[in-house]
């Protein structure tokens, strides 16, 4: 579970990015982050995994206080848009990586990495350097390096806009199962892309920006897609989901 009250985070002395944030994300909960662009949603996502601090506020993960916590032992696993995979690196090595550092068991982490690689059917390409595999094969290295961790809350920060349409929706519906089948992980997803929204969200968070952040907070509403849909808060959740007139 992923909870934050009252969080706030502003950057130096520049302007409040995140405003009043309050959010309980619960065991096997798949909560999307959505907004205009700059209201906040990398920010939030990077304060849960440690890579931020915020300004003010809680943050409880597990139900443990987490602000003080280095982002290693959050039990958190976060995949990016860029992938961020190590060049120099085989598939196999990647994959490996964090549990190669964490002096895990040689033979423990040849299972996980097995796994993975046949969830994702990444077998066939376990040997190769990462500049030798397609955009949407990168993407699924990443989301296994996430996997082999067992996190108790998975990060994804629009893990699928570098794709072409028909991976997009072949790797989210890979991601809504392995989410699934984690069964007790709380999923965290960040998107652009409204049909992702609706469709993998048991909740969404709809974030403002701009004026209205200091206006009402950051959050425009908390709820499930169809809640928003039918049941906006104001002509911005009405507009920005798309519900009818
Ligand atoms: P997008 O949809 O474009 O990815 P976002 O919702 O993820 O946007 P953030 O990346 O969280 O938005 O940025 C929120 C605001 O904070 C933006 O105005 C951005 O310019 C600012 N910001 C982000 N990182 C920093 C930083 N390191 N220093 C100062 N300002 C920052
Ligand atoms: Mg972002």
């Amino acid at each position: 579970s992923v909870e934050l009250q009252s969080a706030h985070k502003s950057y130096g002395n520049a302007v409040t990015v995140l405003r009043d944030v309050n959010l309980a994300v619960a065991d096997g909960e798949f909560c999307v982050f959505v907004g205009p662009s700059g209201c906040g949603k990398s920010t939030l996502l990077r304060s849960i995994a440690g890579l931020e601090r915020l300004s003010s506020g809680r943050l409880l993960i597990g139900g443990r206080e987490m602000n003080d916590v280095a982002p290693a032992r959050r039990g958190v696993a976060m995949v990016f848009q860029s992938y961020a995979l190590f060049p120099h690196l085989t598939v196999y090595e990647n994959l490996a990586f964090g549990l190669t550092l964490a002096k895990v068991d040689k033979a423990v982490i040849d299972a996980k990495v097995q796994e993975a690689a046949r969830v994702l059917q990444l077998q066939p390409y376990l040997d190769r350097k990462p500049k030798a595999l397609s955009g949407g094969q990168r993407q699924r290295v990443a989301i296994g390096r996430a996997i082999v961790r067992e996190p108790g809350v998975f990060l994804f920060d629009e893990p699928l806009s570098n794709l072409d349409a028909a991976l997009r929706a072949q790797t989210r519906f890979e991601i809504a199962r392995l989410h699934r089948s984690f069964g007790q992980a709380s999923t965290i997803y960040v998107t652009h892309d409204q049909v992702e929204a609706m469709t993998l969200a048991d909740r969404i968070l709809l974030l403002h920006a701009g004026e209205a952040v200091a206006r009402h907070g950051s959050v425009a509403q908390f709820g499930t897609p169809l809640q928003l849909y039918h049941h906006p808060r104001s002509v911005f959740v009405a507009g920005f989901i798309g519900s009818p007139k």
